[in-house]
């Protein structure tokens, strides 16, 4: 018997087969003789999992799976079931292994690339660089750091003998350039929360050139080409604050740089992706785009879109919610540390749209998906057992609130605007509730979705009414 988590007070972690994608349903971590916890509920807070005490008491194979297992909205039951269902395996394991596989093959390359000579090393690092998707002040500025051309103070202070060599930042140590992007307080804390990690290669931080030329060795690796713009973007915004600290007295933040580096490089990718998208031909198909009808009177319609990026180990939900007029009301993106697999983030999405409907009071609403299974799981309601139910049934649940509600498929093609929304959420560092401001491009994407554009592209038309 195998038990399906409710409130978790009635499954015992250490004896009960509750762990979803193992084979015995067991934790592999052995209980510790006096160890206090013991039933589920304890690593369960307010709705989520305790991600701190999972990692402190198990081992980070079983943190791993139970991270990834769904937990109901609502105060349920625990409840037995026969686990029959082959489909219920997690694809957490091997998508893990792959990253750390394309890890080592990135550190085995780079030991090979020490003996090729100097010029031709230093001409491909520049032919790499060139070739990202950047905007050309951040790559001159890498460029330039990398010639050790930067104006540090160290660097002023060997060269002319004037002022002082102290960091402005902490006020403690020499203002190298390994001080000022890696080891400064603030630079630690952007490294702590940037989306991207480059701890295998503290050892070459010493010298800049070993260390870019490691990380722009990771392009070949899935997303490498954008974790290595991210990063470039990082280091530029660095230098951006420390110049500001410097010279305007602006105390720099390190969330702000991580949210600039990130905006600077959305951005970037947001004109250059949509541009070559279009050349492959995504235009040219444009008669056979499905595009929906707008809803009827009276009903919101909302867009949902889930995005797993495997080399950020990331899941970005995207959420439109749309007026019958065309007017978007509401736009959220949440983004989670974990690697998400597909029609169970399809389907959270849905379930937190619902959720989102009912918070802001709306009483008919059309929940829109272009996942197809998941739409009709939800429509049949005969699902095996296996992790998905949990949120399967709080869908239903959710769905008896409303006056009125429908969950429908629509190709992706019709579904533009919240599958940007999830890709962009991949990225972020804070969660987004966007209200009334929206972005120009997700007012674009969204308006892919829908032929009821000149309404409200419009600004004036809009205030007028
Ligand atoms: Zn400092």
């Amino acid at each position: 018997m195998w038990k399906r988590i409710g409130d978790g007070s009635q499954v015992s972690i250490w004896k009960d087969r509750w762990i979803m994608g193992s084979r015995t349903g067991t934790v592999t971590t052995s209980c510790s003789p006096n160890c206090q916890i013991q039933t589920l509920n304890q690593l369960i807070k307010d709705g989520r999992w305790n991600a701190e005490i999972i990692n402190q008491i198990l081992n980070s194979e079983d943190s791993v799976k139970i991270i990834s297992m769904p937990l109901s909205c609502f105060r349920r039951k625990d409840r037995f079931f026969w686990n029959f269902s082959k489909s219920g395996q997690y694809t957490v394991k091997t998508g893990y292994a792959n990253v750390m596989q394309e890890k080592s093959n990135g550190m085995r390359r780079e030991r090979i690339g020490e003996e090729t000579s100097w010029e031709i090393r230093k001409h491909s690092i520049w032919k790499r660089l060139w070739k990202l998707n950047l905007k050309h002040k951040p790559k001159l500025f890498i460029w330039r750091s990398l010639q050790n051309s930067l104006a540090t103070k160290e660097t002023i202070y060997s060269r002319t003998g004037e002022g002082d060599r102290i960091c402005n930042g902490c006020g403690e140590e020499v203002e190298t350039m390994k001080h000022m992007f890696f080891q400064c307080l603030i630079a630690q804390t952007v490294w702590k929360v940037a989306p991207v990690r480059w701890e295998g290669l503290n050892d070459l931080q010493n010298n800049l050139w070993r260390w870019w030329e490691a990380v722009s060795r990771t392009e070949k690796m899935e997303k490498g080409k954008e974790r290595i713009s991210l990063t470039a973007n990082i280091l530029w915004q660095i230098w951006k604050s420390r110049n500001k600290a410097q010279f305007e007295n602006e105390k720099g933040e390190a969330r702000n740089i991580i949210g600039k580096a990130q905006q600077e490089w959305i951005e970037y990718e947001e004109v250059t992706g949509r541009a070559s998208k279009e050349m492959e031909g995504e235009v040219g198909s444009d008669q056979h785009r499905k595009v929906s009808e707008p809803p009827k009177e009276g009903i919101i319609r909302i867009h949902t879109d889930a995005a797993i990026s495997a080399k950020l180990i990331r899941t970005g939900k995207g959420i439109i919610a749309r007026h019958w007029t065309g007017e978007i009301m509401r736009a959220r993106g949440v983004m989670e540390m974990k690697m998400g697999e597909a029609l169970m983030e399809e389907s959270l999405t849905i379930r937190m749209a619902l959720q989102m409907a009912r918070q802001a009071g709306w009483g008919k609403i059309e929940v829109i998906s272009d996942c197809k299974t998941a739409v009709d799981m939800i429509a049949n309601n005969n699902v095996q057992e296996c992790h998905i139910v949990t949120i399967l049934k709080d869908i239903e649940d959710l769905i008896k609130g409303f006056d009125f509600c429908t969950v429908s498929f629509v190709p992706r093609s019709a579904n533009v605007g919240s599958h940007r929304l999830a890709q962009f959420a991949t990225k972020l560092v804070n969660d987004i509730d966007w209200e009334n401001n929206f972005p120009t491009w997700l007012i674009e994407a969204a308006n892919k979705d829908w032929r009821v554009e000149a309404t409200f592209c419009n600004e004036t038309l809009v205030v007028s009414s």
